[in-house]
């Protein structure tokens, strides 16, 4: 079938109107009229081309909230007219250990999960296309429930950006009692923080923007670092449990290292295309250099239902479809407060 969408067909070109064509919901596919798609910064390093692994023309967006449109017969989870999400895994091998064990993202098939978009379809073998679209067709395996009381458009970027910060955190087992440091407040960090704070830890955001320290304490953080300030810095040396990095271009990883105290752990989630570690941050004081990528399906559900529970969303812009090239001129200026969504109502609309 033909889907409306937006795509990019180059590194160095905005994104623009795109027809699509998805295919028809099979025995155990949801197909989802998309309402909202939050903008990852993993949209934009996807779409110029930042990790050189983009198959053009390509439709990006894996923060995906909408109503369930047509099931196939075989679906028992989901039914027409319920509220369905779906984040950055749309498949994957189902059968190694990983697999089993509900850690998808992990998936140890030699193609890894299927990616929600710039990914080999393994149903088609076409390249997947994401969420800047007006539907989806899905294997209800990968589709999630949402949580009744929360606002959908916040609940966009749970998808990605809450479950990639709900994840380590739970890994790590954070609670009270821990100090837990976030690095940058992004997309990403503002729900590190809001998640961390609902754990119960005491929560320190490490930023480049001076500006954002009055959203970042009404978000749960207990204290705001300016990281280039070393006498700032330096009051958290040897101090926390955790460090997330959220990051989201190159920067220096050694000072933060060197704030975790005996056994701490550094969890790298931004994905900058690389990063310098010096070894004696780590050698002393036994500490871990680590990273996570988004979360499997169950923790996912897990997430949704920890926020139901707790009411959080993201904090969010929404925009119209139209917008999407000047949201990311200013995503890269770190001018958003703290995810741009897109309400795909406007892809009806002439572009
Ligand atoms: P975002 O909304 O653009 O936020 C990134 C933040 O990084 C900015 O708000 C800024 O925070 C900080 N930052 C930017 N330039 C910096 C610099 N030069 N030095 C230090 N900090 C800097 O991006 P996002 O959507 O949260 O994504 C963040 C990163 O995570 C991206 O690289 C994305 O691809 C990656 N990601 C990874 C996974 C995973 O599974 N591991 C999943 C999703 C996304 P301040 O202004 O506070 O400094
Ligand atoms: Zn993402
Ligand atoms: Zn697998």
């Amino acid at each position: 079938m033909s889907v409306k969408a937006y795509a990019a067909t180059a590194a160095d070109k905005p994104i623009g109107p795109f027809e699509l064509n998805r295919r028809e919901p099979g025995a155990k596919d949801v197909e989802i009229e998309i309402l909202f798609c939050g903008v990852c910064h993993s949209d934009l390093h996807t779409v110029r081309n930042e990790w050189e692994n983009t198959v053009y023309p390509l439709v990006v967006g894996h923060e995906i909230v909408g109503r369930v449109t047509r099931v196939g017969a075989e679906v028992k989870n989901h039914k027409v007219g319920d509220i369905a999400g779906v984040g950055c895994m749309v498949d994957s091998c189902r059968v190694c250990d990983s697999c089993k064990a509900g850690l998808e993202n992990y998936c140890e098939s030699e193609q890894g999960f299927t990616g929600t978009y710039n990914s080999p379809d393994r149903k088609t073998g076409e390249i997947t296309q994401g969420g800047y679209s007006e539907k989806i067709v899905v294997d209800e395996r990968f589709v999630l429930r949402i949580p009744q009381n929360l606002e959908l458009s916040g609940v966009a970027p749970l998808l990605c950006a809450g479950i990639t910060t709900y994840s380590p955190l739970r890994h790590w087992k954070v609670g009270p009692g821990q100090k837990v440091g976030v690095v940058g407040l992004g997309g990403l960090g503002h729900m590190a923080i809001k998640l961390a704070h609902a754990m119960g830890a005491e929560v320190v955001l490490f930023t480049t923007s001076p500006g954002k320290t009055e959203d970042a304490k009404k978000l749960g953080a207990n204290e705001v670092i300016v990281s280039k300030d070393e006498q700032q810095m330096a009051k958290y040396a040897n101090a926390l449990d955790l460090i997330i990095d959220t990051a989201s271009a190159k920067h220096d990883p050694n000072p933060y290292l060197n704030l975790l105290r005996r056994d701490g752990t550094y969890v790298q989630v931004g994905a900058p295309p690389s990063a310098d570690i010096v070894p004696f941050s780590v050698i002393f004081k036994r500490r871990q250099y680590a990273g996570s990528l988004i979360g499997g399906i169950p923790e996912t559900q897990e997430m949704l239902d920890f926020c139901a529970k707790h009411n959080i969303v993201s904090d969010v812009e929404v925009i119209p479809i139209q917008k999407i090239n000047e949201a990311y001129e200013r995503m890269l200026k770190s001018d958003v407060k703290y995810r741009f969504v897109i309400d795909l109502k406007s892809l009806k609309q002439a572009a």
